[in-house]
Parts: C-alpha cells; sequence; structure tokens
C-alpha cells in the first residue's frame, strides 16, 4: 500500500513538471549536407516569446554553405525565397522588409551560431507555417513546420 501511494505522487509530480515549465525555446542544427535535424517544431501555447537557436554543426564557409532559419506562411515560402536570392547575402538572403518574413535569424556558417526571439501572437492554432533555409537552393531541402501546441 504505502509503496503504492509513492509510486502515485512520483507519478503526479513526473505529470506536472513539462506543465508548469514550458519550453520556450528550441534548437535547430544545419550542416554541410544540406540539412536541418528537425521536421518541425512545436511552440507550446502558453509561450508568449519563443527563442529559436540555429546551429551550423557543418565546416564550409556561408558563402558557399551559409544556413538561416526564416519562418512565413506555407503559401509564402516560394515568394520568400525567391526573393531572398535576388536580394543576396548582404541582406541575409531575405528581402529587406518583407512582410511575409515572421522571424528570422541571420545568414550563419560552419561553426557559428545564431538564434532569435520572436513574438508568437501571429501564430494561429489552425495556421499553415513553415520554416526554411533562404540560401539559394536550400529552401526545398531545408524546411519544416512551425506549429502552435495544443
Ligand atoms: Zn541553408
Amino acid at each position: 500500500m504505502k509503496t503504492g501511494r509513492i509510486a502515485a505522487l512520483l507519478l503526479l509530480a513526473g505529470l506536472a513538471g513539462p506543465a508548469m515549465a514550458a519550453q520556450c525555446e528550441a534548437e535547430i542544427e544545419a550542416n554541410d549536407a544540406i540539412q536541418f535535424n528537425k521536421k518541425s517544431i512545436e511552440v507550446p501555447k502558453d509561450c508568449k516569446k519563443f527563442t529559436l537557436k540555429l546551429k551550423h554543426t557543418g565546416k564550409l564557409p556561408k558563402a558557399s554553405m551559409g544556413h538561416n532559419w526564416v519562418v512565413s506562411k506555407t503559401a509564402d515560402v516560394q515568394g520568400v525565397a525567391n526573393d531572398g536570392i535576388a536580394a543576396g547575402l548582404d541582406k541575409e538572403y531575405l528581402k529587406p522588409g518583407d512582410a511575409r518574413v515572421l522571424a528570422h535569424t541571420k545568414v550563419i556558417g560552419g561553426g557559428e551560431s545564431d538564434s532569435v526571439t520572436f513574438d508568437t501572437g501571429w501564430l494561429k492554432p489552425d495556421g499553415d507555417y513553415t520554416y526554411f533555409c533562404s540560401f539559394p537552393g536550400h529552401s526545398t531541402a531545408m524546411r519544416g513546420k512551425l506549429t502552435l501546441g495544443k
């Protein structure tokens, strides 16, 4: 009986833990093989702000294998990526002032990292958001879904 109660208490504590401390941050890695290491990232619904850390685990410089982390509505990805290529590396491969870009890091090279903290007000439960790398030629392979947790 006694062991049963302790086990129940431990179980309750374990369940309460994650709910009380929402992780309003995530880390994603990018490599020299034009890949992100995550296919999706969920933002807990209690997070008013969210921090994304991008880490480039490769060795190649940003001029040839640069990566950034850009979020837009899924329907806008192609347009944002195309305009970003035209804007060039100086502009982080994003058109300056592009309102379709909801959040983004800068472009980094191998061994570097960058992070961005953004307000989550635009993130709707029924919205369709994609994160991707806007470096020329990367947006097809390097992309995933950003979702709002329940
Ligand atoms: Zn990239």
